[in-house]
């Protein structure tokens, strides 16, 4: 029986859909693991590393309608682990009668950078100045209002800095520049370059993850601090170095973000923080959070679990850091270094049972505890 809207919370021994089968559908159905609860997994791999956790995986296109159905009637509740499932996916498993927790709505959002800035903007929260490039003239109109530095990005399929071009002030020969981008984009997303973002000029980078359930309660981790190596995320720490105030104003956008898409599910924000404090939102995601990985160590519920709480009706738990916590992803070659991390004190390590150590490729993590402070 799938579940509806007002239905009761599911009981243990129903069966979680998570769209993706990466690492974060991994450590999504570990969590619903404890909890008594079944994972079926709908990966278009066979080898994903989620389907090592699950017991049960389907493999098939996402638009392959056959399998699709199959799995839905499988499971009595639905969510995704990455956001470039297509949003068509989510509407036929919605069409067809199935509870996809967060919906379709978020998943569209995020999926553009344009319509999620317009939509960030519309929340009244702040972005970097945006403009749609669609060739050498738009791309030309952009940096005159924008100025420069500015960011050219793909307004779909980027993750974690790729197929990005910095446009710099002495650039001399854009019309050579934006060729190369095209290419670069090509190449590392497969998409063309289509929006140009002024650079912002931020203190530190901060993202806050916050769960809300089907009834609309709003709970939100502290924000993490978080540096990006090449674009990918490398640490993030808690606390983060911000004023309360600051803190207390993340929170609110995020609740501000998750009440206008009537979210269900965990989230992941990111702010840059600038010099005076104002907070700059660069993007959401919606699912669980690469800089969320912390929680699993240094609170008593991490966001994996709320995550499966909220897509199975259940109430969140209340959220309560224990510890401070530096989270350090394990890039490439850098999960090797696993016997090592084993003989550290106060280390946890996560990793992801993925075979080939490709240079940048998330293998896992580790959370570095220490004991509770404040700020
Ligand atoms: P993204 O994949 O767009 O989140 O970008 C990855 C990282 O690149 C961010 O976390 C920042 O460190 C940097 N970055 C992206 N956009 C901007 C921007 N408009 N200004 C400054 N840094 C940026």
């Amino acid at each position: 029986m799938a579940l509806t809207k007002t239905a009761a919370p599911l009981p243990p021994g129903s069966c979680i859909g998570i769209l993706g089968g990466g690492q974060l559908g991994r450590m999504l159905a570990m969590a619903a693991a404890r909890l008594g609860l079944k994972t079926h997994i709908y990966s278009d791999v066979a080898d994903a590393p989620a389907a090592e956790v699950a017991g049960f995986l389907s493999v098939g296109d996402y638009a392959d309608e056959n399998t699709l159905r199959t799995f839905m009637q499988s499971v009595q509740a639905v969510t995704y682990e990455f956001e470039n499932v297509p949003a068509e996916t989510v509407a036929f498993l919605t069409d067809n009668g199935a509870i996809v927790r967060p919906g379709e709505k978020a998943l569209r959002t995020a999926q553009d950078r344009l319509g999620e800035k317009d939509f960030i903007c519309e929340t009244g929260a702040k972005t970097a100045p945006y403009f749609a490039v669609d060739d050498l003239e738009t791309l030309r109109d952009g940096l005159e209002k924008i100025g420069r530095p500015a960011i050219l990005k793909t307004r779909r399929f980027g993750y974690d800095g790729k197929g990005q071009t910095v446009i710099r002030a002495s650039e001399e020969n854009l019309s050579t520049t934006y060729e190369k981008a095209i290419e670069h984009a090509w190449s590392e997303v497969g998409a063309a370059p289509s929006i140009l973002e002024g650079f912002v000029a931020f203190e530190r980078e901060i993202s806050v993850i916050a769960v809300r359930s089907a009834d609309g309660v709003i709970k939100h981790y502290p924000p993490a601090e978080n540096v990006h190596q090449n674009g990918i995320l490398k640490t993030s720490t808690v606390p983060a170095r911000i004023d309360a105030s600051v803190a207390d104003n993340a929170a609110e956008i995020t609740k501000k973000i998750m009440d206008a898409l009537d979210y269900v599910g965990a989230i992941g924000v990111e702010f840059f923080v600038l010099p005076n404090g104002d907070l700059i939102v660069n993007e959401f995601a919606p699912r669980v959070h690469n800089s969320g990985h912390w929680t699993m160590d240094a609170c008593a519920v991490c966001q994996f679990e709320q995550q499966i709480r909220a897509a199975a009706g259940w109430p969140l738990a209340e959220i309560e850091r224990h510890s401070n916590a530096m989270m350090e992803n394990l890039l490439g070659d850098d999960a090797a270094t696993w016997s090592d991390l084993a003989e550290e004190k106060n280390a946890a390590i996560h990793l992801y049972g993925k075979a080939e150590a490709r240079p940048g490729r998330k293998m896992g993590h580790v959370n570095r505890l220490s004991p509770f402070t404040d700020s």
